[in-house]
């Protein structure tokens, strides 16, 4: 790749690190302006590192030095570092923002990272020990390679911390809740985007009863009643609620409970199958977890799964719009929602009777309105883009702290 950006300034780096990916973008302060988007992926085995540029429309893969391939987050990130530094050497990053998958009972906002948070942040680990560690093994890479600048972590729990205890509890004994065992809600930041998108297409509509459904390879549904969210198909963890590429969705714990005791497995195994091999690609036999092959399978079993996704998704649009009294718009997000006309349709072709419908051509342009102009539930397809809020929530930390690191010097 061409190492003459001509890119220079100041700008803001956000780092989403998953379990053997970081994606990670840059944008220039202070109009957030996306210049790279990015990830690493494979860490620990085969890498790849993936750029585009906004000002180019196609990804670049980028080459690893054969001596030095990543075995951690820390070492990947440093890689990255080194990378940015040569490819945007007029660039300088100011502030880091961070997802942060769970932000427990406490974290309702975006937040400046100290070592008192950090340890906090451990200490919620148990509660999501698959996506946790992989999140705070980022945020300590970039300190170690970022020295002092400011580093914001934005939860994917946060959003739905405006829930009611009745939205949250469980029922099982209430000392379970004390001890932080309820139902938390993820993808916050991509609700987050969707509905301040929503206000500023639809400033009347986005105050009124809204799903926003994010179906990507994890999948879930909000129902928002006044911009807020009150309750969340995700649950304690991110198996809840709707079946996803590999993950299992809503299950009745009876089936854990025989997985132990009858088929003798451990805690390990049970988590494997949960979370790896169930959800599209448990159902279609090993097939795949990826939609658009089940889409382009003649196998019964794809179409099975395919069948059961769909129910499910109005299955869970039915006990929202129960929980909220009523719908006036839907939101589709995420890699499912947002390209699967096929998905869409059937959706919302057999919700009709909710006051849908939908407009068969507008949904297979991909038009953002993709219901008729006589439809009472207006129905949307709307890009997510969770990287550009953590840019926002980072700017507007970093300035504070600024300010205040200013103001205490005086
Ligand atoms: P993640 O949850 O990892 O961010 P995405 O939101 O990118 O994932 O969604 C990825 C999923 O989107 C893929 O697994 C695939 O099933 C689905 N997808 C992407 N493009 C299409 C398409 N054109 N048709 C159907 N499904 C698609």
């Amino acid at each position: 790749m061409d190492m003459q950006t001509g890119l220079h300034g100041q700008a803001i780096l956000t780092i989403n690190a998953g379990s053997s990916s970081i994606k990670f973008s840059l944008f220039l302060v202070p109009q957030l302006n996306q210049i790279i988007a990015g990830q690493i992926d494979g860490i620990g085995g085969e890498v790849r590192f993936k750029v585009k540029l906004a000002s180019k429309s196609t990804e670049e893969t980028i080459a690893w030095p054969s001596a030095s391939r990543p075995q951690n987050h820390r070492e990947a990130l440093s890689f990255l570092i080194d990378w940015l530094h040569q490819f945007a050497k007029d660039i300088e990053v100011v502030a880091v923002g961070h997802r942060v998958v769970h932000g427990g009972q406490k974290y309702s906002a975006p937040t400046l990272i100290s070592d008192e948070v950090m340890e906090e942040l451990d200490a919620l680990m148990i509660l999501a020990p698959l996506h946790e560690p992989h999140n705070l093994a980022g945020i300590r890479a970039a300190q170690e390679s970022f020295g002092g600048i400011p580093q914001i972590a934005c939860f994917d729990t946060a959003f739905h911390r405006t829930h009611s205890f009745v939205d949250d509890c469980y029922a099982i004994p209430r000392y379970f809740y004390e001890k932080g065992v309820c139902r938390y809600g993820f993808h916050g930041l991509s609700y987050e985007y969707i509905s301040d998108r929503l206000l500023q297409m639809y400033p009347k509509e986005a105050l009124k009863k809204v799903i926003i459904a994010h179906l990507g390879n994890g999948a879930s549904m909000t129902a928002l009643n006044n911009g807020h969210s009150i309750a969340s198909t995700m649950g304690f963890s991110s198996l809840d609620g709707l079946p996803m590429g590999t993950r299992c969705g809503e299950i009745d714990p009876g089936v854990l409970l025989y997985m132990m005791q009858h088929e003798g497995m451990d805690a390990g195994q049970i988590a494997q199958i949960l979370y790896q091999e169930s959800g599209l690609k448990g159902l279609s036999g090993g097939l795949s977890n990826d939609m658009r092959t089940l889409e382009e399978s003649d196998l019964p079993e794809a179409k099975e799964a395919i069948d059961y996704y769909v129910k499910e998704v109005k299955r869970e649009i039915g006990a929202l719009t129960a929980l909220m009294a009523g719908l006036d718009v839907v939101v589709f997000t995420g890699g499912i929602g947002e390209n699967s006309a096929a998905i869409r349709g059937r959706i919302l072709r057999e919700m009709a009777w909710i006051g849908i419908d939908l407009d068969e051509d507008r949904n297979l342009n991909g038009e953002v309105n993709i219901s008729s102009d006589a439809s009472r539930v207006l129905c949307l397809k709307i890009h997510t883009d969770e990287e550009r809020i953590i840019a926002r929530h980072t700017l507007e930390l970093s300035n504070n702290t600024t300010v205040k690191n200013k103001a205490s010097n005086v």
